[in-house]
């Protein structure tokens, strides 16, 4: 089965890089939503614990359950608000106070600029008054920035907005409540970091989406994707290969089927403009469910050690290539 190399030294260079931005390993919220970007929600856990994260981010209480020992906080982004002396809910909606159970730990999401999810501003006294009359225990202030990966000044307007939130939410009396507002994108823009945590997860898998005009920190990529050698035969010139026949070979040549498909979350692309692997083979003809072809004899292939580049032929940006995989091809850590 293709399977995937998860290179820990490389994961722990990243949250070195970013502990440096943050002063401290203990400020970094490790985001291990969504399988941990396809890394493998418990192995990244566990490797991400060894290294002193304390505190982590997934969408859903049954991604929390999985991780549960590894971390001293776990915020949940999206699902219902129950009392936990460990987790934290995300509140993006007057409606979410409502429904939360009393004593839960909860975390308003406050909109400032990104129009997704979260409390409008002109909501929050109201998000206030309702937190305080359902008994809520508010841990958390944060948001979200729509551009921090883009070259603008609408960070720093969101930024602006924030820092009002953290005056109000002061003066409405709330303590020991943390804040924080920064993802990847955001803190490697961070020249001076001053509030409590910041919630990484692309940057921790060793991928920046920023124009590379900011500070490069050289992140580098944590998972490298290989495909087993399934079999080999001899092509004469001038015979089709796959499905639609889209590959006539030019010449007589000798190729192999790949056990990787977008049947395994790999992207199937566009045959008229084939994927080239990280070791300069061009995929042959269109990728099938559960296979593709290449000129190579090799038991074992690397397909793609870089997502970023791989997302730059493929058309997309890194996230979406990791997060794809099957969360059933198995890991093996170097
Ligand atoms: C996914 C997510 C993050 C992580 O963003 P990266 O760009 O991957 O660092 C941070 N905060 C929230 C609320 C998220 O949903």
């Amino acid at each position: 089965m293709a399977f995937i190399k998860i290179n820990k030294q490389n994961f722990y260079h990243n949250l070195n890089q970013i502990a440096l931005k943050t002063g401290s390993v203990e400020k970094i919220a490790i985001v291990l939503k969504d399988n941990a970007y396809g890394h493998g929600l418990e192995l990244m856990g566990r490797l991400a614990s060894e290294f002193g994260i304390k505190h982590a981010v997934v969408r859903k209480t049954a991604e929390a359950e999985l991780i549960r020992s590894l971390f001293d906080t776990i915020l949940i982004l999206g699902d219902n608000i129950i009392k936990d002396e460990k987790y934290s809910f995300t509140i993006n909606t007057l409606e979410d106070i409502k429904k939360a159970q009393k004593d839960a730990k909860v975390e308003l999401k406050v909109d400032t600029g990104m129009h997704r999810n979260g409390i409008p501003l002109d909501e929050l006294d109201e998000a206030f008054a309702l937190i305080k009359a359902k008994g809520l225990n508010l841990t958390g202030v944060m948001t979200h920035y729509r551009s921090a990966d883009e070259l603008s000044s609408e960070l720093f307007w969101q930024q602006k907005q924030f820092e009002t939130v953290k005056q109000r939410v002061k003066e409405t009396g709330f303590t020991d409540v943390r804040v924080h507002s920064h993802n990847t994108a955001a803190i490697l823009r961070t020249k001076s970091f001053d509030e409590d945590l910041v919630r990484v997860g692309i940057g921790a898998y060793g991928y920046s989406e920023l124009p590379h005009t900011f500070d490069d920190v050289g992140l580098r990529p944590v998972m490298s994707l290989y495909a087993k050698k399934i079999s080999t035969r001899k092509l004469r010139a001038g015979e089709r290969m796959g499905y639609g026949g889209d590959f006539i070979a030019a010449q007589d040549m000798t190729v192999s089927t790949y056990d990787l498909g977008y049947g395994d979350g790999w992207f199937r692309g566009d045959s008229n403009q084939p994927y080239v692997t990280s070791e300069g083979l061009s995929v042959l003809g269109r990728v099938s469910m559960d296979s593709i072809s290449l000129e190579s004899e090799k038991e074992e292939v690397c397909v793609m050690n870089d997502a970023q580049v791989a997302a730059k032929q493929l058309g997309t940006i890194s996230y979406e290539i990791t997060t794809a995989l099957s969360a059933e091809l198995p890991k093996e850590v170097i």
